[in-house]
């Protein structure tokens, strides 16, 4: 318990009599800590801390890694200006020794500072103080200098960029640096770090690895491998990591799937002004580490297989395997294909599908398309028009409202740079080095053909499942069935019912989008990827119960082996 004889030795505090000590004393939160666990972390609501014994580091995710700002010590305080104006944590707290804090709310800080003018005056400095040398310490965190060279249209520079920016990695672009003779010289793309190039030929495998981004299991053997870190896998991993499990989260791209295609996500629980879909992602990653989960990135499994002692063998591209007692499929959906001439020779350089990973900016005063009548590519038109000069979304149907919610059509109807053509389809598109223009035609006759500086195609999403084990049931498009939806037959003399969101292979469980009969939205993915982990639950008893099975008789004794689950 925190005493008043406790207070009284901090700076802070000393000024303050007898009878105010007391009662802050008694109000105070008494929080200990051991070397390595976490006072704050970033993104956190905060209290007013104040530290009455030991050593803690302040530190600040950027650019992917965890920066060291600065140490705090006995007699310091923090989160003054968070508590005062009730902002999340800018950056997160660590204790390297043993350490003693005492927390105050928001109300305790407010009448501290009004009751004692000593004690006001002197938060009112230390909180001036951080707020002036914010700006200039941020400017200073910063100098990790991410630079890009080379064309902006290059793909194989676009896919670099794309996967910097889903992974939140602040970069500057500039064009190939000059030749001798002042002309662009024409050398392939190129990244550096503080002025040190990563290592050719690049690939986001390699830019990951720069960044000291994981790439590679660390284990052997998990309880639970997850496939694809889409919102359904990383609250699965979330759950999954909490709940005690040994989790290794498989993504073959940047985290977030789908959702990060989206600049704004109003329909989830608890974001009332929306959360856009990178921001999502980033909280549910340090969510997931958090519980211990592992991560790895740009790694896409390959093949799962079942191996001798009833284990899942599944392969990593790169040749690397990994065994798990259960899976979870969280692959969700990739985006359809577009049949239209031309079409994949742009893919890149001026054509795309869906928005993951672009630089609105860069669309500053051009001319763009959008393909698509859903929700998805309504969203795209809404963020992009705010820099486009005109935004035209051609749509197959003949009345968006069959296939778009009404917020977004209202929005979309208030945009004076938006353009809504329906029963139109993409006929071909044109280019000089890049996209330069579109032919479309117009309920069956060709229009005319109109310039155009980007074309970004939403036109939905199937399940790509053919790699997976083929008594996997799914249905004719593809999407994998779960508990009573699985045909009784494939699933074989299990001796029972497959569990909720298992699938016809005891111990392969389906979540998200890719699962049949999902409602594809992310609260579901979330909710379903988190309830999974109730059945893998079940799943491991069982499979626990039955390696405790009598494997030798000594002088008499039965000997019980125990299988364990996540042995290296
Ligand atoms: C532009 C856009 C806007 C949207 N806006 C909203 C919205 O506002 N509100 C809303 O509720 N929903 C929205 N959605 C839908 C929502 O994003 C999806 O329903 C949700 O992301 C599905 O989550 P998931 O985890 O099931 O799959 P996904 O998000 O599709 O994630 C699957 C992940 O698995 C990875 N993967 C696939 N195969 C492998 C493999 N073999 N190995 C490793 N990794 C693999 C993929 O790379 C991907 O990252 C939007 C979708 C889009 C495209």
């Amino acid at each position: 318990m925190i005493t008043p004889n406790l207070l009284a030795k901090l700076d802070l505090f000393s000024s303050l009599p007898e009878a105010d000590l007391t009662r802050l004393a008694a109000k105070a939160a008494d929080i200990r800590l051991t070397p390595g666990a976490w006072l704050a972390r970033e993104g956190e609501r905060l209290g007013f801390l104040v530290v009455l014994k030991g050593r803690l580091t302040l530190r600040k995710q950027i650019n992917g890694k965890e920066l060291h700002i600065a140490d705090v010590a006995a007699g310091d305080f923090f989160g003054e200006v968070n508590a005062l104006l009730d902002l999340p944590a800018a950056s997160s707290l660590c204790a390297l020794t043993h350490c003693r804090v005492a927390a105050f709310d928001r109300q305790q800080l407010k009448e501290l500072m009004e009751s004692s003018t000593e004690c006001g005056a002197f938060i009112r400095k230390v909180l001036q103080t951080r707020l002036e040398d914010g700006p200039r310490h941020a400017m200073e965190l910063s100098k990790v200098r991410v630079q890009a060279f080379g064309p902006r249209e290059d793909p194989y520079l676009n896919q670099i960029l794309k996967f910097l920016k889903s992974n939140r990695i602040a970069y500057e672009w500039q064009d190939a640096p000059a030749g001798g003779d002042g002309s662009s010289a024409h050398t392939a793309p190129s990244l550096t770090i503080d002025g040190i190039p990563v290592a050719h030929p690049m690939s986001e495998r390699v830019v990951a690895e720069a960044f000291g981004i994981p790439t590679t299991p660390q284990h052997r053997s998990y309880d639970l491998l997850i496939v694809g870190g889409g919102p359904a896998g990383l609250a699965a991993a979330v759950y999954g990591g909490s709940e005690g499990l040994r989790v290794l989260l498989v993504e073959q791209n940047a985290m977030g799937g789908q959702a990060v295609s989206s600049s704004r996500i109003e329909n989830y629980l608890g974001f009332p002004s929306g959360i856009s879909g990178e921001d999502l992602a980033e909280r549910a990653v340090r969510q997931a580490q958090k519980f211990g989960s592992e991560l790895v990135l740009t790694r896409r499994v390959t093949r799962l297989q079942l191996d001798p002692s009833g284990r899942y063998r599944i392969s990593l591209d790169g040749d690397d395997h990994v065994t798990a007692t259960s899976v979870l499929l969280t692959t969700g959906v990739s985006w359809r294909k577009l049949e239209a001439d031309g079409v994949e020779e742009l893919l890149g350089r001026g054509v795309s599908y869906g928005v993951a990973g672009i630089e609105p900016v860069n669309l500053s005063g051009k001319r763009v398309f959008l393909v698509g009548g859903g929700n998805s590519a309504g969203q795209a038109a809404i963020a992009l028009a705010n820099y486009a000069a005109s935004v035209t979304l051609l749509v197959r149907g003949a009345k968006l409202e069959a296939t778009m919610s009404q917020y977004l059509i209202e929005q979309l109807r208030r945009k004076s740079n938006v353009r809504i053509e329906t029963e139109s389809k993409l006929e071909s598109v044109a280019a000089h080095g890049v996209l330069s223009a579109i032919c479309t035609s117009h309920r069956g006759k060709p229009s005319r053909r109109r310039k155009a500086d980007a074309l970004y195609i939403l036109i939905g999403a199937d399940a790509s499942t053919d790699w997976l084990p083929s008594n996997l049931d799914c249905n004719e498009d593809g999407f994998i069935r779960t508990g009573r939806d699985v045909t009784p037959r494939l699933f074989g003399d299990n001796g029972r019912a497959p569990f909720l969101l298992e699938t016809s292979v005891p111990g392969i469980f389906c979540a998200g989008d890719v699962r049949h009969g999902s409602i594809k939205r992310v609260a579901s993915a979330v909710g379903e990827g988190s309830m999974a982990i109730s059945s893998i639950h079940q799943f491991l008893a069982l499979q626990q119960e039955a390696a405790q099975v009598p494997v030798s008789i000594t002088d008499g004794t039965q000997v019980t082996s125990h299988l364990n689950f996540s042995s290296n």
